[in-house]
């Protein structure tokens, strides 16, 4: 016994040793790691400098990163005239004057401000649009957008906005709300857009979806809307004198329970979408007929196929709306619930919906919490930056500009 244990021991060292070895020369290999020497300030606590009180603004980075538009000019000229194009197109503005173009940048500290090249007025390129009274670079607002896009479907908090430009957190809140209220209007340009195609679409294609038999194939390249709606922030169990639910089924509670003072804390959001195609978001009070009616009719026209859950049942005129229900039973005694609870054997599934409700829930874990105040605004953030994939032009206009740059006389015109 004593040998046998021995020996085990014996193998079990001359293993780790290996081990060992191997992650030597392993760790001889990589880039050692260098946290000790990197940490040698002057200070005596270098962990603890949060708590040292110092001058003027410093982010958690402090020095050590700095923000790559004020080292680097060209890197700053690009997304100035970036930020240049997108407001010029956008909130086109101009002089009286005959044959009048207007040139950027030509008066130094004032970027935001425009000649014209007739009668020399200036004309400022952000007043009366939501970049009003903008007092930061230029060209952090395009930075700031392109990086927005290219997350989604991430979202970009505030903190992550004051880290990237080394600017205080209100600044850079503030720049966030701009960015959402340009997101906003653009969303809504688009939201009209895909209503008229729809419109003009099932006009040219009429169509009849049968009562019975598979749809599938009938639904071969026509556009599908869906809808849902889905809760976020909701109030719990015990934060709310267990009121989770309202008439013990439904949607979770958005609303507190009566002797808490019965206020909205969540959010509750429809989604409204076409599969494969743009999807808007609606926050709504309550979860009634006359809510998403309203919000349904504002974004899908009557005749397209739409696909929901069991819960439209108030949908009367429209011949092409299906409804799946979530919560079928089976008519096999075996089991309690059917197969066909996300895709019935017609084809009839809301899943595009659920999908995009999931993105959502999952991107707004990032915010931790939104108020129902200005749930509407980072609704809006986020589906266009869904949707902008969808729509070519915008997408140019965001990623590379174009409209403003650089004229023969050194001077920053429109293209
Ligand atoms: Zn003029």
């Amino acid at each position: 016994m004593l040998l046998k244990s021995g020996a085990k021991s014996g193998i079990l060292e001359t293993n780790t040793e290996s081990y060992q070895s191997v992650a030597k020369k392993t760790r001889a290999l990589s880039p050692s790691p260098t946290i000790g020497s990197a940490n040698q300030s002057l200070s005596p606590y270098p962990f603890l400098n949060k708590f040292i009180p110092c001058n003027g603004f410093t982010n958690h980075y402090g020095t050590s990163y700095t923000n790559p538009l004020l080292t680097n000019a060209t890197l700053d000229r690009h997304y100035s005239l970036l930020t240049l194009s997108i407001l010029t197109k956008l909130f086109i503005k101009g002089c009286d004057c005959e044959g009048s173009t207007l040139r950027y940048l030509c008066i130094k500290s004032r970027p935001s401000i425009a000649r014209c090249n007739v009668c020399n007025k200036q004309i400022s390129i952000t007043a009366k649009t939501p970049l009003d009274n903008y007092k930061l670079k230029l060209s952090y607002f395009s930075y700031i957008l392109q990086d927005s896009i290219l997350q989604y479907p991430k979202v970009i908090t505030s903190t992550e906005i004051s880290r990237k430009l080394n600017l205080p957190y209100k600044t850079a809140y503030y720049l966030k709300k701009r960015i959402q209220i340009i997101c906003s209007l653009l969303n809504d340009s688009l939201r009209e857009k895909l209503y008229n195609e729809l419109e003009t679409f099932s006009e040219k294609n009429p169509l009849r979806l049968p009562k019975q038999g598979d749809l599938r194939p009938l639904l071969q390249g026509i556009p599908v809307a869906t809808c849902d709606s889905v809760v976020l922030y909701s109030s719990s169990l015990r934060a709310n004198k267990h009121r989770s639910r309202r008439f013990k089924t439904g949607s979770s509670s958005i609303y507190l329970s009566n002797n808490l003072g019965g206020e909205q804390k969540g959010v509750l959001v429809h989604t409204v979408g076409v599969n494969h195609g743009m999807t808007f978001y609606k926050s709504i009070p309550l979860n009634n007929q006359s809510y998403l009616l309203k919000d349904l009719n504002s974004k899908i026209p009557s005749y397209i196929p739409l696909f929901t859950d069991e819960g439209y049942s108030f949908i009367w005129d429209r011949p092409n709306h299906r409804m799946v229900n979530h919560s079928k039973k089976s008519n096999d005694h075996r089991y309690n619930l059917s197969r066909e609870r996300w895709i019935t054997k017609e084809g009839v599934t809301s899943n595009g919906a659920e999908a995009r409700n999931n993105t959502l829930k999952q991107a707004f874990r990032s915010y931790h919490y939104i108020s129902p105040k200005w749930s509407q605004l980072y609704l809006d953030e986020i589906s266009f930056l869904g949707n902008l994939r969808y729509s070519e032009g915008l997408k140019e206009l965001l990623f590379e500009g174009g409209s403003v740059g650089e004229s023969d006389n050194g001077c920053f015109t429109n293209r």
